[in-house]
Protein backbone atom coordinates (compact mmCIF):
# COMPACT_ATOMS: atom_id res chain seq x y z
CA UNK A 1 0.00 0.00 0.00
CA UNK A 2 1.34 3.43 -0.50
CA UNK A 3 2.33 5.66 2.19
CA UNK A 4 -0.41 8.05 3.47
CA UNK A 5 0.65 11.59 3.38
CA UNK A 6 1.48 12.35 6.69
CA UNK A 7 -0.71 15.81 7.60
CA UNK A 8 -2.36 15.88 10.94
CA UNK A 9 -5.49 17.67 9.90
CA UNK A 10 -8.27 14.70 9.88
CA UNK A 11 -10.68 15.40 6.93
CA UNK A 12 -14.00 14.10 6.55
CA UNK A 13 -13.12 11.00 3.91
CA UNK A 14 -16.14 11.82 1.48
CA UNK A 15 -17.90 14.59 0.04
CA UNK A 16 -21.09 15.62 0.04
CA UNK A 17 -23.64 14.33 -2.55
CA UNK A 18 -27.04 15.13 -1.41
CA UNK A 19 -27.98 17.69 1.28
CA UNK A 20 -30.49 18.37 3.50
CA UNK A 21 -31.50 22.10 4.65
CA UNK A 22 -31.06 23.29 8.51
CA UNK A 23 -32.50 26.19 9.29
CA UNK A 24 -31.17 28.66 11.86
CA UNK A 25 -34.11 29.92 14.51
CA UNK A 26 -33.73 33.22 16.62
CA UNK A 27 -32.94 33.26 20.11
CA UNK A 28 -36.56 34.90 20.59
CA UNK A 29 -38.60 32.12 18.58
CA UNK A 30 -36.20 29.36 20.29
CA UNK A 31 -37.65 30.86 23.29
CA UNK A 32 -41.38 30.61 22.25
CA UNK A 33 -40.60 26.80 21.01
CA UNK A 34 -38.89 25.48 24.34
CA UNK A 35 -42.28 27.33 26.10
CA UNK A 36 -44.66 25.27 23.84
CA UNK A 37 -42.74 22.17 23.78
CA UNK A 38 -42.74 22.11 27.81
CA UNK A 39 -38.77 22.80 28.09
CA UNK A 40 -38.87 18.48 27.08
CA UNK A 41 -36.78 18.29 23.85
CA UNK A 42 -38.44 14.95 22.94
CA UNK A 43 -41.79 17.40 21.81
CA UNK A 44 -39.11 20.23 20.16
CA UNK A 45 -39.96 18.96 16.13
CA UNK A 46 -36.87 18.37 13.90
CA UNK A 47 -37.24 21.60 11.93
CA UNK A 48 -36.76 24.01 14.77
CA UNK A 49 -33.02 21.94 15.92
CA UNK A 50 -30.18 23.57 14.05
CA UNK A 51 -27.69 21.00 14.92
CA UNK A 52 -29.56 17.62 16.41
CA UNK A 53 -27.21 15.87 19.09
CA UNK A 54 -30.36 13.74 20.46
CA UNK A 55 -28.83 10.57 19.14
CA UNK A 56 -26.36 8.72 17.07
CA UNK A 57 -28.84 5.97 16.67
CA UNK A 58 -30.57 6.01 12.98
CA UNK A 59 -29.95 9.67 12.22
CA UNK A 60 -26.24 8.84 9.82
CA UNK A 61 -25.61 9.42 6.65
CA UNK A 62 -25.92 6.42 3.85
CA UNK A 63 -23.65 6.18 1.77
CA UNK A 64 -23.86 6.24 -2.40
CA UNK A 65 -23.08 2.80 -2.96
CA UNK A 66 -25.64 2.26 0.17
CA UNK A 67 -28.34 4.37 -1.98
CA UNK A 68 -27.59 2.20 -5.31
CA UNK A 69 -27.91 -0.94 -2.88
CA UNK A 70 -31.49 0.43 -2.12
CA UNK A 71 -32.01 0.02 -5.74
CA UNK A 72 -30.72 -3.41 -5.93
CA UNK A 73 -33.39 -4.48 -3.46
CA UNK A 74 -35.48 -7.92 -4.37
CA UNK A 75 -38.53 -7.97 -2.12
CA UNK A 76 -39.77 -11.18 -2.87
CA UNK A 77 -41.42 -12.89 0.75
CA UNK A 78 -38.95 -15.68 0.92
CA UNK A 79 -35.72 -16.79 0.10
CA UNK A 80 -34.26 -13.00 -1.66
CA UNK A 81 -31.07 -12.17 -2.68
CA UNK A 82 -30.63 -9.47 -0.65
CA UNK A 83 -31.09 -11.82 2.12
CA UNK A 84 -28.42 -13.35 1.07
CA UNK A 85 -25.54 -10.39 0.58
CA UNK A 86 -26.91 -9.54 3.58
CA UNK A 87 -26.62 -12.80 5.49
CA UNK A 88 -22.48 -13.09 3.61
CA UNK A 89 -21.67 -9.49 5.20
CA UNK A 90 -22.66 -10.72 8.67
CA UNK A 91 -20.88 -14.06 7.86
CA UNK A 92 -17.94 -12.33 6.55
CA UNK A 93 -17.04 -10.03 9.60
CA UNK A 94 -18.54 -12.15 12.77
CA UNK A 95 -18.57 -15.32 11.73
CA UNK A 96 -21.67 -16.96 13.20
CA UNK A 97 -23.72 -19.76 12.14
CA UNK A 98 -27.16 -17.97 11.95
CA UNK A 99 -27.88 -14.99 11.51
CA UNK A 100 -31.75 -13.69 12.24
CA UNK A 101 -32.66 -10.20 10.49
CA UNK A 102 -34.95 -8.01 13.05
CA UNK A 103 -36.06 -4.70 13.17
CA UNK A 104 -34.30 -3.19 15.16
CA UNK A 105 -31.63 -4.45 18.11
CA UNK A 106 -34.51 -4.14 20.78
CA UNK A 107 -36.49 -7.40 18.61
CA UNK A 108 -33.15 -8.90 18.47
CA UNK A 109 -32.73 -8.59 22.37
CA UNK A 110 -36.63 -9.82 23.13
CA UNK A 111 -36.23 -12.66 21.03
CA UNK A 112 -32.76 -14.10 22.35
CA UNK A 113 -33.93 -13.39 26.47
CA UNK A 114 -37.26 -14.67 25.73
CA UNK A 115 -35.52 -18.35 23.91
CA UNK A 116 -32.43 -18.41 26.33
CA UNK A 117 -34.11 -17.00 29.87
CA UNK A 118 -35.95 -18.32 32.93
CA UNK A 119 -37.70 -16.56 35.58
CA UNK A 120 -35.44 -15.40 37.84
CA UNK A 121 -32.23 -15.81 35.67
CA UNK A 122 -29.56 -13.70 35.98
CA UNK A 123 -27.65 -12.14 33.37
CA UNK A 124 -24.33 -10.39 33.62
CA UNK A 125 -23.19 -7.90 31.72
CA UNK A 126 -20.35 -4.66 31.17
CA UNK A 127 -23.21 -2.30 31.47
CA UNK A 128 -26.90 -3.48 30.00
CA UNK A 129 -28.08 -0.20 27.99
CA UNK A 130 -31.73 0.28 28.60
CA UNK A 131 -34.02 -1.64 26.01
CA UNK A 132 -31.83 -4.55 26.76
CA UNK A 133 -31.94 -4.31 30.82
CA UNK A 134 -35.83 -3.98 30.20
CA UNK A 135 -35.86 -6.96 28.05
CA UNK A 136 -34.42 -8.92 30.66
CA UNK A 137 -36.79 -7.38 32.88
CA UNK A 138 -39.75 -8.19 30.87
CA UNK A 139 -38.84 -11.73 31.04
CA UNK A 140 -38.29 -11.84 34.59
CA UNK A 141 -35.13 -12.14 35.09
CA UNK A 142 -32.30 -9.94 36.46
CA UNK A 143 -29.63 -8.07 34.89
CA UNK A 144 -26.71 -7.40 36.75
CA UNK A 145 -23.92 -4.47 35.57
CA UNK A 146 -20.46 -5.51 36.69
CA UNK A 147 -18.25 -2.66 34.79
CA UNK A 148 -14.84 -2.10 36.37
CA UNK A 149 -14.73 0.63 38.99
CA UNK A 150 -12.96 2.83 36.69
CA UNK A 151 -15.81 2.95 34.09
CA UNK A 152 -17.70 4.76 37.12
CA UNK A 153 -15.37 7.31 37.45
CA UNK A 154 -15.95 10.17 35.02
CA UNK A 155 -12.38 11.78 35.00
CA UNK A 156 -10.52 8.57 35.39
CA UNK A 157 -8.73 8.04 32.11
CA UNK A 158 -8.22 3.86 31.49
CA UNK A 159 -8.21 3.54 28.03
CA UNK A 160 -10.45 0.87 28.33
CA UNK A 161 -13.78 1.94 31.07
CA UNK A 162 -16.33 -0.51 29.39
CA UNK A 163 -14.42 -3.29 30.46
CA UNK A 164 -15.81 -6.08 32.75
CA UNK A 165 -14.86 -6.90 36.32
CA UNK A 166 -13.68 -10.42 35.91
CA UNK A 167 -13.36 -11.14 39.86
CA UNK A 168 -17.04 -9.67 40.39
CA UNK A 169 -18.21 -12.38 37.63
CA UNK A 170 -17.04 -14.75 38.78
CA UNK A 171 -18.32 -14.06 42.00
CA UNK A 172 -21.85 -13.79 40.62
CA UNK A 173 -21.66 -17.20 38.97
CA UNK A 174 -19.95 -18.62 42.07
CA UNK A 175 -23.52 -16.95 44.30
CA UNK A 176 -26.01 -17.51 41.79
CA UNK A 177 -25.18 -20.71 40.49
CA UNK A 178 -23.87 -21.43 36.72
CA UNK A 179 -27.54 -23.14 35.85
CA UNK A 180 -29.22 -19.80 36.92
CA UNK A 181 -27.22 -17.55 34.33
CA UNK A 182 -28.23 -18.70 30.81
CA UNK A 183 -25.89 -16.32 28.87
CA UNK A 184 -23.35 -13.20 29.61
CA UNK A 185 -23.31 -10.47 27.85
CA UNK A 186 -20.52 -7.85 27.00
CA UNK A 187 -21.87 -4.42 25.96
CA UNK A 188 -19.27 -3.27 22.98
CA UNK A 189 -18.44 -0.52 23.40
CA UNK A 190 -20.59 0.08 26.54
CA UNK A 191 -23.10 2.44 25.14
CA UNK A 192 -24.30 3.74 29.22
CA UNK A 193 -20.93 3.73 30.44
CA UNK A 194 -20.02 6.84 27.77
CA UNK A 195 -19.55 5.10 24.75
CA UNK A 196 -16.07 3.18 26.56
CA UNK A 197 -14.46 0.21 24.56
CA UNK A 198 -13.94 -3.48 25.73
CA UNK A 199 -9.89 -4.53 25.33
CA UNK A 200 -9.54 -7.63 23.67
CA UNK A 201 -7.66 -9.10 27.11
CA UNK A 202 -11.16 -8.38 29.04
CA UNK A 203 -12.76 -10.11 26.16
CA UNK A 204 -10.62 -13.24 26.92
CA UNK A 205 -10.42 -13.22 30.26
CA UNK A 206 -14.49 -13.01 30.75
CA UNK A 207 -15.07 -16.08 28.17
CA UNK A 208 -12.28 -18.31 30.09
CA UNK A 209 -14.38 -17.63 33.41
CA UNK A 210 -17.15 -18.50 31.43
CA UNK A 211 -15.72 -21.61 29.54
CA UNK A 212 -15.37 -23.31 33.02
CA UNK A 213 -18.73 -22.59 34.17
CA UNK A 214 -20.32 -23.58 30.26
CA UNK A 215 -22.15 -20.19 30.33
CA UNK A 216 -22.43 -18.70 26.53
CA UNK A 217 -21.20 -15.19 25.90
CA UNK A 218 -23.09 -13.20 23.67
CA UNK A 219 -22.30 -9.36 22.54
CA UNK A 220 -24.62 -6.53 22.10
CA UNK A 221 -22.87 -4.86 20.01
CA UNK A 222 -24.31 -2.18 18.20
CA UNK A 223 -20.53 -0.22 17.89
CA UNK A 224 -18.50 -3.42 17.11
CA UNK A 225 -16.45 -1.30 14.95
CA UNK A 226 -15.77 1.89 16.74
CA UNK A 227 -14.93 -0.68 19.74
CA UNK A 228 -12.49 -2.59 17.39
CA UNK A 229 -10.70 0.37 16.12
CA UNK A 230 -10.59 1.71 20.02
CA UNK A 231 -8.15 -1.46 20.63
CA UNK A 232 -6.65 -1.07 17.69
CA UNK A 233 -5.10 2.34 19.15
CA UNK A 234 -4.97 1.72 22.68
CA UNK A 235 -4.16 -2.40 23.09
CA UNK A 236 -0.63 -3.50 23.06
CA UNK A 237 0.04 -5.34 19.89
CA UNK A 238 -2.96 -4.95 17.48
CA UNK A 239 -1.48 -1.32 15.74
CA UNK A 240 -0.75 -3.43 12.61
CA UNK A 241 -3.62 -5.74 12.82
CA UNK A 242 -6.57 -4.42 10.26
CA UNK A 243 -10.22 -3.37 12.07
CA UNK A 244 -11.55 -6.20 10.14
CA UNK A 245 -9.47 -8.64 11.39
CA UNK A 246 -9.87 -7.35 14.75
CA UNK A 247 -13.95 -7.61 14.95
CA UNK A 248 -13.72 -11.05 13.81
CA UNK A 249 -10.76 -11.99 16.61
CA UNK A 250 -13.83 -10.09 19.17
CA UNK A 251 -16.71 -12.46 17.67
CA UNK A 252 -14.49 -15.83 17.38
CA UNK A 253 -14.70 -15.50 21.14
CA UNK A 254 -18.30 -15.56 21.40
CA UNK A 255 -21.30 -17.62 20.90
CA UNK A 256 -23.78 -14.90 19.16
CA UNK A 257 -24.53 -11.14 19.32
CA UNK A 258 -27.72 -9.19 19.21
CA UNK A 259 -26.86 -6.13 16.68
CA UNK A 260 -28.60 -2.67 16.41
CA UNK A 261 -27.69 -2.01 13.10
CA UNK A 262 -29.17 1.84 13.43
CA UNK A 263 -25.61 2.20 14.61
CA UNK A 264 -22.54 0.64 13.52
CA UNK A 265 -24.60 -0.85 10.71
CA UNK A 266 -24.20 2.89 9.19
CA UNK A 267 -28.13 2.55 8.58
CA UNK A 268 -30.97 4.53 9.51
CA UNK A 269 -33.38 0.83 10.47
CA UNK A 270 -32.47 -2.42 11.37
CA UNK A 271 -30.84 -5.29 13.78
CA UNK A 272 -29.91 -9.14 13.99
CA UNK A 273 -29.26 -11.56 16.11
CA UNK A 274 -26.69 -14.36 15.66
CA UNK A 275 -26.01 -17.32 17.01
CA UNK A 276 -24.07 -20.56 16.80
CA UNK A 277 -26.38 -22.98 18.13
CA UNK A 278 -28.51 -24.94 16.08
CA UNK A 279 -31.10 -25.56 18.18
CA UNK A 280 -30.97 -21.74 19.39
CA UNK A 281 -31.48 -20.71 16.05
CA UNK A 282 -34.46 -22.88 15.10
CA UNK A 283 -36.19 -21.40 18.53
CA UNK A 284 -35.23 -18.09 17.34
CA UNK A 285 -36.77 -17.99 13.98
CA UNK A 286 -39.96 -19.56 15.04
CA UNK A 287 -40.15 -16.75 17.09
CA UNK A 288 -39.25 -14.24 14.31
CA UNK A 289 -41.95 -15.65 12.26
CA UNK A 290 -44.40 -14.86 15.45
CA UNK A 291 -43.61 -11.55 15.58
CA UNK A 292 -41.13 -10.12 12.89
CA UNK A 293 -41.36 -11.94 9.74
CA UNK A 294 -40.22 -14.57 7.86
CA UNK A 295 -36.13 -15.31 8.39
CA UNK A 296 -35.00 -13.82 5.45
CA UNK A 297 -36.46 -10.35 6.00
CA UNK A 298 -37.80 -10.04 10.06
CA UNK A 299 -39.27 -7.26 9.86
CA UNK A 300 -37.05 -5.26 6.99
CA UNK A 301 -37.90 -4.86 3.29
CA UNK A 302 -34.95 -6.21 1.42
CA UNK A 303 -33.52 -3.16 0.46
CA UNK A 304 -33.07 -2.50 3.84
CA UNK A 305 -30.96 -5.42 3.99
CA UNK A 306 -28.98 -4.37 1.11
CA UNK A 307 -28.02 -1.09 2.24
CA UNK A 308 -26.92 -3.16 5.84
CA UNK A 309 -24.79 -5.35 3.67
CA UNK A 310 -22.92 -2.49 2.33
CA UNK A 311 -22.84 -0.60 5.93
CA UNK A 312 -21.11 -3.33 7.18
CA UNK A 313 -18.68 -3.65 4.48
CA UNK A 314 -17.82 0.52 5.06
CA UNK A 315 -17.69 0.71 8.47
CA UNK A 316 -14.62 -1.19 9.28
CA UNK A 317 -13.02 1.06 6.48
CA UNK A 318 -10.27 2.74 8.81
CA UNK A 319 -10.18 6.11 6.89
CA UNK A 320 -13.95 6.42 8.02
CA UNK A 321 -13.35 5.12 11.44
CA UNK A 322 -10.09 7.45 11.86
CA UNK A 323 -12.38 10.35 10.91
CA UNK A 324 -15.46 8.84 13.60
CA UNK A 325 -13.26 8.86 16.43
CA UNK A 326 -11.48 12.46 15.64
CA UNK A 327 -14.54 14.08 15.16
CA UNK A 328 -15.94 12.85 18.88
CA UNK A 329 -12.36 13.39 20.16
CA UNK A 330 -12.58 17.18 18.76
CA UNK A 331 -15.76 18.07 19.98
CA UNK A 332 -14.61 16.46 23.48
CA UNK A 333 -10.84 18.02 23.56
CA UNK A 334 -12.49 21.47 23.02
CA UNK A 335 -15.05 21.11 25.73
CA UNK A 336 -12.19 20.10 28.40
CA UNK A 337 -10.03 23.37 27.03
CA UNK A 338 -13.22 25.42 27.77
CA UNK A 339 -13.52 24.37 31.19
CA UNK A 340 -16.34 21.50 30.92
CA UNK A 341 -16.18 18.47 33.21
CA UNK A 342 -16.74 15.33 30.82
CA UNK A 343 -16.53 11.61 30.74
CA UNK A 344 -13.14 11.33 30.09
CA UNK A 345 -11.44 9.91 27.87
CA UNK A 346 -14.13 10.95 24.73
CA UNK A 347 -15.64 7.69 23.62
CA UNK A 348 -16.98 6.54 20.20
CA UNK A 349 -20.26 8.06 19.79
CA UNK A 350 -20.85 10.58 22.20
CA UNK A 351 -19.40 13.19 24.39
CA UNK A 352 -20.96 13.88 28.11
CA UNK A 353 -21.05 16.62 30.34
CA UNK A 354 -20.99 16.23 33.93
CA UNK A 355 -23.95 18.72 34.49
CA UNK A 356 -23.78 18.26 38.41
CA UNK A 357 -20.14 19.92 38.39
CA UNK A 358 -20.75 22.27 35.98
CA UNK A 359 -23.65 23.57 37.58
CA UNK A 360 -23.50 23.36 41.88
CA UNK A 361 -25.70 26.05 42.29
CA UNK A 362 -28.50 24.02 40.94
CA UNK A 363 -29.75 21.13 42.76
CA UNK A 364 -29.97 17.73 41.71
CA UNK A 365 -33.73 17.70 42.85
CA UNK A 366 -34.02 20.68 40.13
CA UNK A 367 -32.23 18.80 37.13
CA UNK A 368 -29.33 20.33 36.14
CA UNK A 369 -28.72 18.37 33.34
CA UNK A 370 -32.28 18.90 31.84
CA UNK A 371 -31.20 22.68 32.59
CA UNK A 372 -28.29 22.73 30.82
CA UNK A 373 -29.70 20.60 27.78
CA UNK A 374 -32.79 23.36 27.56
CA UNK A 375 -30.09 25.82 27.57
CA UNK A 376 -27.89 24.59 24.76
CA UNK A 377 -30.87 24.40 22.56
CA UNK A 378 -32.03 28.79 23.74
CA UNK A 379 -28.37 29.61 23.16
CA UNK A 380 -27.76 27.88 19.72
CA UNK A 381 -30.29 25.82 18.69
CA UNK A 382 -28.43 22.53 19.67
CA UNK A 383 -30.72 19.43 20.84
CA UNK A 384 -28.46 16.98 23.39
CA UNK A 385 -30.33 14.80 25.92
CA UNK A 386 -30.13 14.34 29.83
CA UNK A 387 -29.41 11.53 30.71
CA UNK A 388 -29.49 11.89 34.61
CA UNK A 389 -32.50 12.18 37.13
CA UNK A 390 -35.35 13.11 34.72
CA UNK A 391 -34.27 9.38 33.03
CA UNK A 392 -33.10 7.51 35.54
CA UNK A 393 -34.44 9.03 38.85
CA UNK A 394 -36.67 6.68 40.84
CA UNK A 395 -39.93 8.09 41.74
CA UNK A 396 -41.82 6.55 44.44
CA UNK A 397 -45.27 6.34 43.28
CA UNK A 398 -47.54 6.92 46.76
CA UNK A 399 -45.22 9.47 48.23
CA UNK A 400 -43.92 10.99 44.74
CA UNK A 401 -40.32 11.03 46.47
CA UNK A 402 -37.42 10.84 44.24
CA UNK A 403 -33.99 9.11 44.56
CA UNK A 404 -31.74 10.67 41.62
CA UNK A 405 -29.86 9.16 39.32
CA UNK A 406 -26.12 8.22 39.72
CA UNK A 407 -24.87 11.36 37.62
CA UNK A 408 -26.63 13.81 35.85
CA UNK A 409 -25.34 14.02 32.07
CA UNK A 410 -25.82 15.66 29.03
CA UNK A 411 -24.95 13.55 26.24
CA UNK A 412 -23.82 14.90 23.22
CA UNK A 413 -24.18 12.35 20.50
CA UNK A 414 -22.70 12.07 16.94
CA UNK A 415 -24.42 11.08 13.85
CA UNK A 416 -22.32 9.27 11.41
CA UNK A 417 -20.82 11.07 8.36
CA UNK A 418 -23.47 13.90 9.47
CA UNK A 419 -21.84 17.32 10.20
CA UNK A 420 -19.03 19.04 9.30
CA UNK A 421 -16.05 20.14 11.58
CA UNK A 422 -17.69 23.64 11.06
CA UNK A 423 -20.51 22.23 12.40
CA UNK A 424 -18.54 20.93 15.30
CA UNK A 425 -17.18 23.75 15.41
CA UNK A 426 -20.63 25.67 15.67
CA UNK A 427 -21.45 23.34 18.57
CA UNK A 428 -17.84 24.46 20.37
CA UNK A 429 -19.32 28.47 20.12
CA UNK A 430 -22.67 28.05 21.41
CA UNK A 431 -20.93 25.68 24.72
CA UNK A 432 -18.55 28.72 24.93
CA UNK A 433 -20.88 30.76 25.60
CA UNK A 434 -23.41 28.75 27.72
CA UNK A 435 -19.93 28.01 29.89
CA UNK A 436 -19.53 32.05 30.41
CA UNK A 437 -22.86 32.60 31.71
CA UNK A 438 -23.02 29.09 33.55
CA UNK A 439 -23.89 30.31 37.05
CA UNK A 440 -27.39 31.95 35.64
CA UNK A 441 -28.89 29.28 34.35
CA UNK A 442 -31.33 28.17 36.39
CA UNK A 443 -33.00 24.63 38.14
CA UNK A 444 -35.88 23.34 36.26
CA UNK A 445 -38.68 21.71 37.59
CA UNK A 446 -41.59 18.78 36.24
CA UNK A 447 -45.75 20.14 36.43
CA UNK A 448 -46.73 16.81 34.40
CA UNK A 449 -45.11 13.13 33.92
CA UNK A 450 -46.36 9.81 33.38
CA UNK A 451 -45.53 6.76 35.46
CA UNK A 452 -42.79 5.16 32.96
CA UNK A 453 -39.66 6.21 31.02
CA UNK A 454 -41.03 9.68 31.93
CA UNK A 455 -38.10 11.32 29.61
CA UNK A 456 -40.05 11.04 26.47
CA UNK A 457 -43.19 12.86 27.64
CA UNK A 458 -42.49 14.57 30.99
CA UNK A 459 -43.38 18.36 31.14
CA UNK A 460 -41.45 21.12 32.50
CA UNK A 461 -40.96 25.11 33.56
CA UNK A 462 -37.90 26.85 34.98
CA UNK A 463 -37.64 27.73 38.65
C1 LIG B 1 -29.30 1.18 20.42
C2 LIG B 1 -28.88 0.06 21.27
C3 LIG B 1 -29.72 -1.02 21.53
C4 LIG B 1 -31.16 -1.07 21.05
O1 LIG B 1 -31.25 -1.03 19.70
P1 LIG B 1 -32.47 -0.35 18.90
O2 LIG B 1 -32.08 -0.51 17.49
O3 LIG B 1 -32.58 1.07 19.35
O4 LIG B 1 -33.70 -1.13 19.26
C5 LIG B 1 -29.23 -2.05 22.30
N1 LIG B 1 -27.99 -2.02 22.81
C6 LIG B 1 -27.16 -0.99 22.59
C7 LIG B 1 -25.79 -1.01 23.16
C8 LIG B 1 -27.57 0.09 21.82
O5 LIG B 1 -26.75 1.12 21.63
Amino acid sequence: MPDKPHFRTVIEPFIIKSVQPIRLTTREQRAEILKAAHYNLFKVQSRDVLIDLLTDSGTGAMSSEQWAAIMRGDEAYAGSPSFLRFEAAVKDLFGFRHVIPTHQGRAAERILFSVMCKDGDVVPNNTHFDTTRANIEFRNAVAEDLVIEEGKDPSNLHPFKGNMDVAKLERLIENTGADRIPLCMLTITNNSGGGQPVSMENIKAVKTVLKKYGIPLYFDAARFAENAYFIKLREPGYQDVSVKSIVQEMMSYADGCSVSAKKDGLVNIGGFLCTNDDLLAQEEKDLLILTEGFPTYGGLAGRDLEALAVGLQEVVDEDYLTYRIAETRYLGDHLTEIGYPIVQPPGGHAIYIDAKALLPHIPVSQYPGQSLSVEFYLEGGIRTVEIGSVMFGKRDPTTGEETPAAMELVRLALPRRTHTQSHIDYVIEVARSVYTRRNRVRGIRITKQPEFLRHFTAEFEPV
